[in-house]
């Protein structure tokens, strides 16, 4: 879509599944079993939205979804579909890796990072993006390079590790607008320095790509919040925050993880909880 003097545009990194009790926290599955279905292995289906923005002389992507390296026992339990992948989705579109100034991811776990790197012919690891700054929190790589029991099988070294030994990490601390009207801003909870990215169209509308601080269409109400997250009240504030924000200033939002509803704007139900009021498509 046009937004202003930018093009958005929406490119799957591909889908996979992850557990339904684990995507939606405390939320009984009594409740969210009525609002998304499951296979007969409690998974749900998500896709990974990366989104491509593109004027005023550079190109971003945002977020680099699963990415096809998987081997066969993660491929397995997560349901990873290897047969899209940015990269693939992105050169179907007629954009060469090349061609991207800036990739930026909200965090690294391996759903968000796994399309930065890919299987050099020689069998080792390579950026996918070479010519692109990795835009990331300083604080994401501490916490990706030194995991703990709790988070260790979502950061994958080899998602992240080849674009700081190729010298394409640009780590930023806090909100940073690295590209005219695109900056990224802290939104902590699902990791400690998750980021959400803010693109300003110059003409008074923004655009929020949410990243898993609000996965789906469905987390936008306040209690839905993923199992995975590492500080469960951070997130609500930022979501309260953030959110807030988008409705009072009619904001696009953009979902990650969504496979059905891509983006909206958001705005408050009769009985003040927080719904996608209109539904864009992005595709
Ligand atoms: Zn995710």
């Amino acid at each position: 879509m046009q937004f202003g003097d930018l093009t958005l545009t929406l490119v799957n990194g591909g889908n996979f599944r992850l557990d339904g009790g684990a995507m939606h926290g405390v939320v009984p599955k009594t409740i969210w079993s009525r609002l998304v279905s499951c296979d007969e292995l409690n998974r749900v289906e998500y896709a990974t939205n990366c989104l491509l923005v593109e004027g005023r002389g550079k190109r971003t992507l945002i977020e680099t979804g699963n990415g096809d390296k998987f081997p066969a026992r993660e491929r397995d339990i997560y349901g990873i579909d290897h047969d899209q992948s940015v990269e693939k989705n992105l050169r179907a579109l007629g954009v060469e890796p090349d061609s991207i100034d800036h990739v930026v991811m909200t965090h690294l776990h391996f759903d968000h990072s796994g399309g930065a790197t890919r299987r050099a012919a020689g069998g080792g690891l390579e950026p996918v993006f070479k010519r692109a700054q990795h835009v990331i929190q300083r604080g994401e790589l501490h916490d990706a390079t030194h995991p703990h029991e709790r988070n260790r099988a979502s950061y994958l070294a080899e998602n992240f590790a080849p674009l700081e030994q190729a010298g394409l990490l640009k780590l930023v601390e806090g909100e940073c607008e690295f590209a005219p009207g695109v900056r990224v801003i802290p939104t902590p909870g699902h990791t400690a320095h998750h980021q959400s990215v803010l693109i300003d169209d110059g003409a008074g509308h923004k655009a929020l790509f949410l990243g898993d601080v609000v996965p789906t269409s469905l987390h936008v109400k306040l209690p839905f919040i993923m199992a995975y997250d590492l500080d469960v009240v951070g997130t609500l504030e930022s979501k309260r925050r953030i959110l807030g924000r988008a409705i009072d200033e009619r904001w696009l939002v953009i979902f990650g993880h969504d496979k059905d509803l891509q983006a909206g704007y958001l705005a408050l139900d009769a009985k003040g909880n927080i719904t996608v009021a209109e539904r864009v498509s992005l595709s």
